[in-house]
Protein backbone atom coordinates (compact mmCIF):
# COMPACT_ATOMS: atom_id res chain seq x y z
CA UNK A 1 0.00 0.00 0.00
CA UNK A 2 1.35 3.47 -0.71
CA UNK A 3 2.07 5.59 1.89
CA UNK A 4 1.51 8.96 0.78
CA UNK A 5 -2.15 7.88 -0.83
CA UNK A 6 -4.18 8.97 2.70
CA UNK A 7 -2.06 11.92 2.88
CA UNK A 8 -3.55 12.70 -0.48
CA UNK A 9 -6.74 12.19 -0.30
CA UNK A 10 -7.16 14.64 2.95
CA UNK A 11 -5.35 16.96 1.39
CA UNK A 12 -8.02 17.35 -1.23
CA UNK A 13 -10.51 16.70 1.21
CA UNK A 14 -9.12 19.94 3.05
CA UNK A 15 -10.10 22.39 0.77
CA UNK A 16 -13.16 21.28 0.02
CA UNK A 17 -14.20 21.09 3.34
CA UNK A 18 -14.65 23.58 5.69
CA UNK A 19 -11.66 23.60 8.54
CA UNK A 20 -13.72 23.17 11.74
CA UNK A 21 -15.81 20.10 9.62
CA UNK A 22 -12.26 18.89 8.32
CA UNK A 23 -11.03 18.56 11.56
CA UNK A 24 -13.89 17.36 13.31
CA UNK A 25 -14.34 14.13 10.86
CA UNK A 26 -11.05 13.33 9.19
CA UNK A 27 -8.70 14.06 12.13
CA UNK A 28 -8.21 10.50 13.76
CA UNK A 29 -8.72 8.82 10.18
CA UNK A 30 -6.24 6.29 8.53
CA UNK A 31 -5.90 4.13 5.55
CA UNK A 32 -5.43 0.24 6.84
CA UNK A 33 -5.75 -1.78 3.68
CA UNK A 34 -5.56 -0.92 -0.03
CA UNK A 35 -6.53 -4.77 -1.74
CA UNK A 36 -6.35 -3.86 -5.72
CA UNK A 37 -8.43 -0.53 -5.33
CA UNK A 38 -10.62 -1.83 -2.75
CA UNK A 39 -9.40 0.73 0.18
CA UNK A 40 -10.11 0.65 3.97
CA UNK A 41 -10.48 3.45 5.77
CA UNK A 42 -10.11 3.10 9.60
CA UNK A 43 -11.94 6.10 11.68
CA UNK A 44 -12.15 6.42 15.74
CA UNK A 45 -15.34 5.60 16.20
CA UNK A 46 -18.95 4.66 15.04
CA UNK A 47 -20.55 8.52 14.48
CA UNK A 48 -17.54 9.34 12.58
CA UNK A 49 -18.24 6.10 10.06
CA UNK A 50 -21.66 7.12 9.53
CA UNK A 51 -21.23 10.63 9.10
CA UNK A 52 -18.29 9.75 6.48
CA UNK A 53 -20.76 7.39 4.82
CA UNK A 54 -23.41 9.95 4.77
CA UNK A 55 -21.82 12.89 4.38
CA UNK A 56 -18.36 12.80 3.02
CA UNK A 57 -19.26 9.91 0.74
CA UNK A 58 -18.67 11.61 -2.42
CA UNK A 59 -16.23 13.75 -1.49
CA UNK A 60 -14.12 10.64 -0.10
CA UNK A 61 -14.58 8.91 -3.58
CA UNK A 62 -13.84 11.49 -5.86
CA UNK A 63 -10.27 12.34 -3.89
CA UNK A 64 -9.40 8.78 -4.21
CA UNK A 65 -10.34 8.59 -7.80
CA UNK A 66 -8.12 10.71 -8.27
CA UNK A 67 -5.36 10.40 -6.25
CA UNK A 68 -5.31 6.08 -6.18
CA UNK A 69 -4.99 4.34 -9.52
CA UNK A 70 -6.61 1.19 -10.32
CA UNK A 71 -9.85 2.44 -7.59
CA UNK A 72 -12.61 0.61 -6.85
CA UNK A 73 -14.00 1.08 -3.86
CA UNK A 74 -14.06 2.41 -0.08
CA UNK A 75 -14.97 1.11 3.38
CA UNK A 76 -14.82 2.43 6.44
CA UNK A 77 -14.16 0.62 9.98
CA UNK A 78 -13.80 1.86 13.43
CA UNK A 79 -10.54 1.10 14.91
CA UNK A 80 -9.71 2.86 18.58
CA UNK A 81 -6.28 4.02 17.94
CA UNK A 82 -3.85 3.63 20.52
CA UNK A 83 -3.31 7.21 21.31
CA UNK A 84 -7.01 7.16 21.98
CA UNK A 85 -9.74 7.05 24.79
CA UNK A 86 -12.69 4.69 24.10
CA UNK A 87 -14.44 7.88 25.05
CA UNK A 88 -15.73 10.66 22.12
CA UNK A 89 -12.59 13.00 21.43
CA UNK A 90 -13.58 16.75 22.59
CA UNK A 91 -13.82 18.77 18.85
CA UNK A 92 -11.93 21.29 20.70
CA UNK A 93 -8.62 19.17 21.04
CA UNK A 94 -9.14 17.69 17.30
CA UNK A 95 -9.32 21.42 16.63
CA UNK A 96 -6.03 22.05 18.24
CA UNK A 97 -3.92 19.65 16.97
CA UNK A 98 -4.99 21.04 13.31
CA UNK A 99 -2.20 23.57 14.23
CA UNK A 100 1.04 23.33 12.22
CA UNK A 101 2.85 25.78 15.28
CA UNK A 102 2.91 24.80 19.17
CA UNK A 103 -0.62 26.04 20.06
CA UNK A 104 -0.15 29.48 21.95
CA UNK A 105 -2.88 29.93 24.83
CA UNK A 106 -4.93 32.93 24.54
CA UNK A 107 -5.05 35.82 27.36
CA UNK A 108 -8.26 35.81 29.26
CA UNK A 109 -10.52 38.74 28.07
CA UNK A 110 -10.41 40.92 30.52
CA UNK A 111 -6.49 40.24 31.76
CA UNK A 112 -5.05 41.47 28.01
CA UNK A 113 -5.16 45.78 28.22
CA UNK A 114 -4.04 45.11 24.79
CA UNK A 115 -6.65 43.93 23.45
CA UNK A 116 -9.92 44.96 25.39
CA UNK A 117 -13.47 43.03 24.77
CA UNK A 118 -11.96 40.49 23.03
CA UNK A 119 -13.44 37.21 23.69
CA UNK A 120 -10.96 34.12 23.13
CA UNK A 121 -13.52 31.70 22.74
CA UNK A 122 -14.66 32.97 19.13
CA UNK A 123 -12.01 32.19 16.95
CA UNK A 124 -11.54 31.26 13.08
CA UNK A 125 -11.34 27.55 14.00
CA UNK A 126 -14.44 26.83 16.08
CA UNK A 127 -16.73 28.41 13.04
CA UNK A 128 -17.99 26.48 10.74
CA UNK A 129 -18.33 27.83 6.98
CA UNK A 130 -20.77 27.06 4.37
CA UNK A 131 -22.55 28.82 1.57
CA UNK A 132 -24.39 31.44 3.90
CA UNK A 133 -20.95 32.91 5.29
CA UNK A 134 -18.08 31.53 2.96
CA UNK A 135 -17.43 35.42 1.51
CA UNK A 136 -18.09 36.89 5.24
CA UNK A 137 -15.22 34.34 6.23
CA UNK A 138 -12.77 34.97 3.55
CA UNK A 139 -12.97 38.51 3.77
CA UNK A 140 -12.34 38.38 7.66
CA UNK A 141 -9.51 35.60 7.21
CA UNK A 142 -7.81 38.07 4.95
CA UNK A 143 -8.06 40.37 7.05
CA UNK A 144 -6.61 38.80 10.36
CA UNK A 145 -3.89 37.54 7.78
CA UNK A 146 -2.98 41.84 6.12
CA UNK A 147 -4.59 44.14 8.52
CA UNK A 148 -4.88 47.69 7.52
CA UNK A 149 -3.86 47.16 3.77
CA UNK A 150 -6.78 45.07 2.14
CA UNK A 151 -10.45 45.91 2.84
CA UNK A 152 -10.32 48.81 5.08
CA UNK A 153 -12.82 49.14 6.42
CA UNK A 154 -14.78 45.40 6.69
CA UNK A 155 -18.48 45.95 6.66
CA UNK A 156 -20.53 42.69 7.98
CA UNK A 157 -24.03 42.43 7.74
CA UNK A 158 -26.61 40.18 8.21
CA UNK A 159 -29.61 39.40 10.21
CA UNK A 160 -29.27 38.78 14.17
CA UNK A 161 -27.71 35.46 15.47
CA UNK A 162 -26.07 34.55 11.96
CA UNK A 163 -22.53 34.66 13.57
CA UNK A 164 -21.08 38.24 12.90
CA UNK A 165 -19.99 38.58 16.42
CA UNK A 166 -17.98 35.66 16.36
CA UNK A 167 -16.22 36.44 12.76
CA UNK A 168 -15.05 39.94 13.98
CA UNK A 169 -13.79 38.53 17.26
CA UNK A 170 -12.04 35.53 15.41
CA UNK A 171 -10.32 38.71 13.70
CA UNK A 172 -9.01 40.40 16.37
CA UNK A 173 -8.03 36.62 17.98
CA UNK A 174 -5.97 35.23 15.46
CA UNK A 175 -4.55 39.45 14.75
CA UNK A 176 -3.49 38.89 18.56
CA UNK A 177 -2.08 35.53 17.77
CA UNK A 178 -0.10 36.57 15.04
CA UNK A 179 1.22 39.88 17.02
CA UNK A 180 0.63 40.18 20.42
CA UNK A 181 1.73 43.68 20.01
CA UNK A 182 -1.08 44.72 18.25
CA UNK A 183 -3.66 46.96 19.95
CA UNK A 184 -7.06 45.61 18.95
CA UNK A 185 -10.17 46.85 20.61
CA UNK A 186 -13.51 45.28 20.37
CA UNK A 187 -16.82 47.41 21.39
CA UNK A 188 -20.24 47.25 20.71
CA UNK A 189 -22.11 50.80 19.33
CA UNK A 190 -23.49 51.62 22.16
CA UNK A 191 -20.48 51.06 24.50
CA UNK A 192 -18.56 53.55 22.10
CA UNK A 193 -21.20 55.93 22.55
CA UNK A 194 -22.05 55.26 26.36
CA UNK A 195 -18.36 56.06 27.12
CA UNK A 196 -18.25 59.20 24.73
CA UNK A 197 -21.32 60.27 26.36
CA UNK A 198 -19.06 60.11 29.70
CA UNK A 199 -16.40 61.14 28.52
CA UNK A 200 -18.48 64.68 27.16
CA UNK A 201 -19.79 65.01 30.75
CA UNK A 202 -16.66 64.94 32.76
CA UNK A 203 -15.17 67.34 29.64
CA UNK A 204 -12.40 64.55 28.66
CA UNK A 205 -13.50 64.10 25.16
CA UNK A 206 -9.48 64.61 24.17
CA UNK A 207 -8.62 61.90 25.89
CA UNK A 208 -11.55 59.29 24.48
CA UNK A 209 -9.96 60.42 21.24
CA UNK A 210 -6.56 60.19 21.67
CA UNK A 211 -7.45 56.79 23.02
CA UNK A 212 -9.48 55.66 19.87
CA UNK A 213 -7.08 56.76 17.47
CA UNK A 214 -3.79 54.72 19.66
CA UNK A 215 -5.57 51.74 18.33
CA UNK A 216 -4.54 49.04 15.45
CA UNK A 217 -7.21 47.35 15.46
CA UNK A 218 -11.10 48.96 15.79
CA UNK A 219 -13.94 46.35 15.68
CA UNK A 220 -17.37 48.28 16.49
CA UNK A 221 -20.24 46.04 16.55
CA UNK A 222 -23.99 46.50 15.60
CA UNK A 223 -23.30 50.07 13.96
CA UNK A 224 -26.91 50.42 13.20
CA UNK A 225 -27.27 51.87 16.45
CA UNK A 226 -25.01 54.73 16.16
CA UNK A 227 -27.38 56.74 13.55
CA UNK A 228 -28.76 59.53 15.11
CA UNK A 229 -26.65 60.05 18.05
CA UNK A 230 -25.37 63.15 16.03
CA UNK A 231 -22.47 64.23 18.33
CA UNK A 232 -21.25 60.06 18.84
CA UNK A 233 -21.42 60.00 14.84
CA UNK A 234 -19.39 63.02 14.78
CA UNK A 235 -16.65 62.13 16.92
CA UNK A 236 -17.10 58.24 15.24
CA UNK A 237 -16.55 60.34 11.79
CA UNK A 238 -13.22 61.66 13.10
CA UNK A 239 -12.11 58.50 14.76
CA UNK A 240 -12.83 56.57 11.21
CA UNK A 241 -10.78 59.13 9.27
CA UNK A 242 -7.78 59.17 11.73
CA UNK A 243 -7.28 55.77 11.76
CA UNK A 244 -8.30 54.74 7.93
CA UNK A 245 -5.83 57.29 7.15
CA UNK A 246 -2.89 56.00 9.11
CA UNK A 247 -3.85 52.34 7.19
CA UNK A 248 -5.56 51.10 10.31
CA UNK A 249 -7.32 48.60 9.83
CA UNK A 250 -11.34 49.05 10.74
CA UNK A 251 -14.01 46.43 10.96
CA UNK A 252 -17.93 46.98 11.22
CA UNK A 253 -20.85 45.06 11.32
CA UNK A 254 -24.64 46.07 10.96
CA UNK A 255 -27.92 44.07 11.20
CA UNK A 256 -28.07 45.56 7.10
CA UNK A 257 -25.76 47.12 4.59
CA UNK A 258 -24.76 50.84 5.21
CA UNK A 259 -26.79 52.29 2.29
CA UNK A 260 -29.80 51.01 4.62
CA UNK A 261 -28.93 52.20 7.88
CA UNK A 262 -32.50 54.87 8.63
CA UNK A 263 -30.93 57.91 9.91
CA UNK A 264 -27.36 57.40 9.08
CA UNK A 265 -25.32 60.76 7.25
CA UNK A 266 -24.42 59.99 3.39
CA UNK A 267 -20.76 60.83 3.96
CA UNK A 268 -21.04 57.49 6.48
CA UNK A 269 -22.90 55.25 4.23
CA UNK A 270 -20.48 55.84 1.42
CA UNK A 271 -17.29 55.76 3.92
CA UNK A 272 -18.71 52.55 5.31
CA UNK A 273 -19.30 50.87 1.84
CA UNK A 274 -16.01 52.56 0.61
CA UNK A 275 -13.69 49.01 1.25
CA UNK A 276 -14.85 45.66 1.66
CA UNK A 277 -18.82 44.60 2.13
CA UNK A 278 -19.83 40.97 3.14
CA UNK A 279 -22.92 39.68 4.02
CA UNK A 280 -23.90 36.51 6.25
CA UNK A 281 -27.69 35.12 4.93
CA UNK A 282 -29.27 32.25 7.06
CA UNK A 283 -27.32 29.06 7.16
CA UNK A 284 -28.55 26.12 4.49
CA UNK A 285 -29.47 22.94 6.57
CA UNK A 286 -25.87 21.40 5.62
CA UNK A 287 -23.97 24.15 7.57
CA UNK A 288 -26.98 23.84 10.37
CA UNK A 289 -26.15 20.13 10.52
CA UNK A 290 -22.40 20.69 10.61
CA UNK A 291 -22.69 23.44 13.16
CA UNK A 292 -24.72 20.65 15.54
CA UNK A 293 -22.42 18.17 15.56
CA UNK A 294 -19.53 20.63 16.06
CA UNK A 295 -21.14 22.19 18.92
CA UNK A 296 -22.52 18.92 20.33
CA UNK A 297 -18.46 17.44 19.88
CA UNK A 298 -17.12 20.33 21.62
CA UNK A 299 -19.05 19.32 24.71
CA UNK A 300 -18.14 15.41 24.30
CA UNK A 301 -21.44 14.19 22.97
CA UNK A 302 -21.66 12.74 19.54
CA UNK A 303 -25.20 13.15 18.62
CA UNK A 304 -26.80 10.41 16.39
CA UNK A 305 -27.58 11.26 12.88
CA UNK A 306 -31.46 11.47 12.78
CA UNK A 307 -31.20 13.84 15.99
CA UNK A 308 -28.83 16.08 14.10
CA UNK A 309 -31.29 16.21 11.41
CA UNK A 310 -34.50 16.66 13.04
CA UNK A 311 -33.05 19.53 15.23
CA UNK A 312 -31.58 21.31 11.89
CA UNK A 313 -35.04 21.30 10.02
CA UNK A 314 -36.31 22.42 12.98
CA UNK A 315 -34.33 25.50 13.72
CA UNK A 316 -34.09 27.18 10.78
CA UNK A 317 -33.90 30.96 11.39
CA UNK A 318 -30.77 31.59 13.40
CA UNK A 319 -27.75 30.23 15.16
CA UNK A 320 -27.89 31.23 18.44
CA UNK A 321 -31.70 29.33 18.49
CA UNK A 322 -29.47 26.14 17.07
CA UNK A 323 -27.53 26.61 19.82
CA UNK A 324 -30.53 26.67 22.31
CA UNK A 325 -32.26 23.88 20.81
CA UNK A 326 -29.31 21.84 21.48
CA UNK A 327 -28.31 23.04 24.82
CA UNK A 328 -31.83 22.08 26.28
CA UNK A 329 -31.42 18.92 24.52
CA UNK A 330 -28.43 18.19 25.97
CA UNK A 331 -29.28 19.43 29.56
CA UNK A 332 -32.51 17.65 29.34
CA UNK A 333 -31.03 14.46 28.92
CA UNK A 334 -28.18 14.59 31.08
CA UNK A 335 -30.68 15.55 33.78
CA UNK A 336 -32.66 12.47 32.97
CA UNK A 337 -29.69 10.25 32.35
CA UNK A 338 -30.17 9.43 28.75
CA UNK A 339 -28.65 9.23 25.89
CA UNK A 340 -29.75 12.12 23.32
CA UNK A 341 -32.59 10.45 21.12
CA UNK A 342 -35.02 11.37 18.08
CA UNK A 343 -38.01 10.69 20.46
CA UNK A 344 -36.71 13.24 23.35
CA UNK A 345 -35.46 15.56 20.49
CA UNK A 346 -38.92 15.83 18.67
CA UNK A 347 -40.70 15.97 22.65
CA UNK A 348 -38.81 18.91 23.13
CA UNK A 349 -38.56 20.75 20.38
CA UNK A 350 -41.95 20.25 18.25
CA UNK A 351 -43.85 23.37 20.53
CA UNK A 352 -41.80 25.87 18.92
CA UNK A 353 -41.45 23.62 15.65
CA UNK A 354 -44.00 25.25 13.39
CA UNK A 355 -43.76 28.99 14.46
CA UNK A 356 -41.35 30.14 12.37
CA UNK A 357 -44.41 29.97 9.78
CA UNK A 358 -46.45 32.18 12.23
CA UNK A 359 -46.65 35.77 12.47
CA UNK A 360 -45.24 37.14 15.13
CA UNK A 361 -47.09 37.57 18.80
CA UNK A 362 -47.93 41.03 19.77
CA UNK A 363 -45.88 43.31 22.45
CA UNK A 364 -48.91 42.86 24.55
CA UNK A 365 -48.71 39.18 24.79
CA UNK A 366 -44.80 39.09 25.15
CA UNK A 367 -45.61 40.79 28.67
CA UNK A 368 -48.70 38.41 29.24
CA UNK A 369 -46.39 35.55 29.05
CA UNK A 370 -43.06 36.60 30.27
CA UNK A 371 -45.64 37.64 33.58
CA UNK A 372 -47.40 34.19 33.64
CA UNK A 373 -44.14 32.42 32.93
CA UNK A 374 -42.20 34.33 36.43
CA UNK A 375 -45.78 34.53 37.68
CA UNK A 376 -45.80 38.00 38.23
CA UNK A 377 -48.61 40.71 37.18
CA UNK A 378 -48.42 42.53 33.76
CA UNK A 379 -48.58 45.53 35.90
CA UNK A 380 -45.20 44.49 37.94
CA UNK A 381 -43.50 44.48 34.46
CA UNK A 382 -44.89 48.12 33.43
CA UNK A 383 -44.79 49.82 36.94
CA UNK A 384 -41.77 51.43 38.66
CA UNK A 385 -40.90 48.56 40.96
CA UNK A 386 -36.79 47.73 40.56
CA UNK A 387 -36.63 44.54 42.82
CA UNK A 388 -34.20 42.11 41.46
CA UNK A 389 -37.17 39.65 40.85
CA UNK A 390 -38.92 41.91 38.71
CA UNK A 391 -36.09 43.24 36.87
CA UNK A 392 -34.92 40.23 35.32
CA UNK A 393 -38.01 39.64 33.73
CA UNK A 394 -39.06 42.93 32.39
CA UNK A 395 -35.39 42.58 31.01
CA UNK A 396 -36.16 39.70 29.32
CA UNK A 397 -39.15 40.86 27.74
CA UNK A 398 -38.06 43.65 26.56
CA UNK A 399 -35.11 41.21 24.59
CA UNK A 400 -38.16 39.36 23.47
CA UNK A 401 -39.55 42.43 21.82
CA UNK A 402 -36.36 43.15 20.17
CA UNK A 403 -35.45 40.56 19.05
CA UNK A 404 -38.83 38.18 17.69
CA UNK A 405 -40.38 41.04 17.57
CA UNK A 406 -37.94 43.62 16.17
CA UNK A 407 -39.62 46.52 17.96
CA UNK A 408 -37.81 49.82 17.91
CA UNK A 409 -36.37 51.08 21.04
CA UNK A 410 -38.58 53.85 21.48
CA UNK A 411 -41.68 51.41 21.05
CA UNK A 412 -40.78 48.76 23.34
CA UNK A 413 -39.76 51.82 26.00
CA UNK A 414 -42.81 53.15 25.26
CA UNK A 415 -45.16 49.64 25.93
CA UNK A 416 -42.79 48.39 29.37
CA UNK A 417 -44.54 51.13 30.80
CA UNK A 418 -43.39 54.41 29.04
CA UNK A 419 -39.67 54.17 30.33
CA UNK A 420 -36.92 55.69 28.47
CA UNK A 421 -35.40 54.69 25.45
CA UNK A 422 -32.47 54.45 26.83
CA UNK A 423 -33.11 52.04 29.41
CA UNK A 424 -34.87 49.92 26.56
CA UNK A 425 -31.24 49.46 24.98
CA UNK A 426 -29.51 49.14 27.85
CA UNK A 427 -32.03 46.09 29.08
CA UNK A 428 -31.69 44.11 25.98
CA UNK A 429 -28.09 44.37 25.61
CA UNK A 430 -27.79 43.38 29.13
CA UNK A 431 -30.02 39.76 28.54
CA UNK A 432 -27.79 39.37 25.20
CA UNK A 433 -24.54 39.54 27.42
CA UNK A 434 -26.01 37.69 30.01
CA UNK A 435 -27.01 34.61 26.73
CA UNK A 436 -23.81 34.20 25.99
CA UNK A 437 -22.61 32.66 29.78
CA UNK A 438 -25.85 31.78 31.56
CA UNK A 439 -27.04 28.53 30.56
CA UNK A 440 -29.97 28.72 32.92
CA UNK A 441 -31.08 32.01 31.27
CA UNK A 442 -30.80 30.27 27.66
CA UNK A 443 -33.22 27.90 28.65
CA UNK A 444 -35.83 30.29 30.56
CA UNK A 445 -35.76 31.61 27.36
CA UNK A 446 -36.38 28.72 25.45
CA UNK A 447 -39.41 28.29 27.80
CA UNK A 448 -40.73 31.62 27.59
CA UNK A 449 -40.61 31.48 23.78
CA UNK A 450 -42.57 28.42 23.74
CA UNK A 451 -45.11 29.41 25.58
CA UNK A 452 -44.85 32.54 23.52
CA UNK A 453 -45.68 30.47 20.30
CA UNK A 454 -47.76 27.98 21.94
P1 LIG B 1 -24.58 37.85 15.46
O1 LIG B 1 -23.48 38.71 16.02
O2 LIG B 1 -24.62 37.83 13.97
O3 LIG B 1 -25.92 38.19 16.05
P2 LIG B 1 -23.18 35.75 16.86
O4 LIG B 1 -21.82 35.91 16.28
O5 LIG B 1 -23.38 36.27 18.23
O6 LIG B 1 -24.29 36.35 15.88
O7 LIG B 1 -23.55 34.20 16.78
C1 LIG B 1 -24.55 33.61 17.61
C2 LIG B 1 -24.04 32.30 18.15
O8 LIG B 1 -23.93 31.35 17.09
C3 LIG B 1 -22.67 32.40 18.77
O9 LIG B 1 -22.62 31.57 19.90
C4 LIG B 1 -21.74 31.91 17.69
O10 LIG B 1 -20.57 31.32 18.23
C5 LIG B 1 -22.59 30.89 16.98
N1 LIG B 1 -22.29 30.81 15.54
C6 LIG B 1 -22.72 31.64 14.58
N2 LIG B 1 -22.28 31.27 13.38
C7 LIG B 1 -21.54 30.15 13.58
C8 LIG B 1 -20.81 29.28 12.72
N3 LIG B 1 -20.79 29.47 11.40
N4 LIG B 1 -20.15 28.24 13.28
C9 LIG B 1 -20.20 28.03 14.60
N5 LIG B 1 -20.87 28.80 15.47
C10 LIG B 1 -21.53 29.86 14.97
MG1 LIG C 1 -23.61 40.25 17.36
Amino acid sequence: MEKGLWPAVLGELEVSISRANFATWFKHTSVIANDNGFVTVAVPNIFTKEWLEKKYDTDIKGALERVCDGFKGVSYTVKAQHTQTPEPVLAESLLMATKPAPVITMPQVTSDDNAPGINPKYTFDSFVVGSSNELAYAACMAVAKHPGTKYNPLFLYGGVGLGKTHLMQAVGNEIKRRDPAKRVAYVTSEDFTNEFLSSLARKRTESFAAKYRKIDVLIVDDIQFLARKERTVEEFFHTFNALHQSSKQIILSSDRPPQAIVGLQDRLKSRFASGMMADISAPDLETRSAILQNKAAAQGVMLPLEVVDYLARSVVSNIRELEGALTKLLANCEFRGVEPSLSIAQALISGSNSRHHQKPPSAKVVLDKVAGYFDLQVADLTGPKRDKEIVLPRQIAMYIMRHELGLSFPKIASVVGGRDHTTAMHSVSKIEGKLESDEGLRQELVGIKERLYA
